[in-house]
Formats: structure tokens, C-alpha cells, sequence
């Protein structure tokens, strides 16, 4: 059982949006219910979408390689480094994907990670509308360098 330890989520949040090519225009849709709240936070997205919201909406977001060429992996490999502090994540319940397994990874370390993630809009207005979106927040994550220390100690 890996132990645990404290660390603080900023006020300003570095949140990833990301969604599948069937809910793009419903990830757009509450991006621009939320534009005003979402300016004051750090933004990426995996490609496309990230493109998508600069042109539809203006917004200031850094967009990594699309998603189906490694996009999702590199939203999960911030995760391990708590460079990213949510993630809305808007994935397409009725098709099979290409690189599901990017998917399932970039959630599952989301999990490890104990980082909130939305896979609907309903969980993104709860998450958006808690007094913790905008605020310092302590939780806790792995704690790596004890785990490191247990596993080389002779
Ligand atoms: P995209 O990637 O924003 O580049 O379309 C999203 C995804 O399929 O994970």
C-alpha cells in the first residue's frame, strides 16, 4: 500500500479539456456557458480541441498533439507531476476509439493521482460550481519518495 501525503491545488487551476469529436460542440457549448470563471484558470487541451476553442471562442488554452496521436498521454503524463489539476474530459460513450487505451490510461492515472475529472457536463457544472474551483485546496496524492525509500532500502 503506497503511503500517502499532503500537497495544495492552487486557486488558479491548470485544467485540461478534452473531448472526443462527437461531444466537441458540447464541450464548446460549456466552455462558453463558463468562459468568464474557466479565463481565470490555466488552460490545455489535447489538439483539436484545443484549436477548436481558440477559434470558437478566443480562448487562451495551450493545445497539445491530438489526442488520437498522443494528446491523452501527455495530459496523463502531467498528471504524474501535478501539472495539471483537473481535467474535463468529455470522452464519447457510443464509439470505440482508436487509442481507448490512452483513454483508459489518461483516466486511470487521473485516479492514481486523485485529480477530479468530468466526463459529462453535469459533473463539470458540480465540479465548476464548488467553492474549491476557485480556491487553495489540500488533498493528498502518492508519496513517492517514501515508496522510492521502502522499495531500495537494503
Ligand atoms: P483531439 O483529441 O482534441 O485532438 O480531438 C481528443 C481525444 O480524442 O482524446
Amino acid at each position: 500500500m503506497i503511503k500517502r501525503k499532503k500537497i495544495i491545488m492552487p486557486a488558479r487551476k491548470r485544467i485540461a479539456l478534452i473531448a472526443h469529436d462527437n461531444m466537441k460542440i458540447g464541450l464548446l457549448a460549456w466552455v462558453k456557458s463558463h468562459l468568464d470563471q474557466l479565463k481565470q484558470h490555466e488552460l490545455f487541451a489535447t489538439g483539436t480541441t484545443g484549436h477548436l476553442l481558440k477559434s470558437q471562442l478566443g480562448l487562451d488554452v495551450q493545445a497539445m498533439i491530438s489526442g488520437p496521436l498522443g494528446g491523452d498521454q501527455h495530459i496523463g503524463a502531467m498528471l504524474t507531476t501535478q501539472s495539471i489539476d483537473m481535467v474535463i474530459f468529455f470522452w464519447d460513450p457510443f464509439e470505440a476509439m482508436p487509442h481507448d487505451p490512452d483513454v483508459k490510461a489518461l483516466l486511470r492515472l487521473a485516479s492514481v493521482w486523485n485529480v477530479p475529472v468530468a466526463c459529462n457536463r453535469t459533473t463539470a457544472d458540480f465540479l465548476i460550481s464548488s467553492p474549491l474551483f476557485s480556491t487553495a485546496h489540500s488533498y493528498e496524492i502518492p508519496d513517492y519518495e517514501s515508496y522510492l525509500r521502502e522499495r531500495t532500502q537494503a
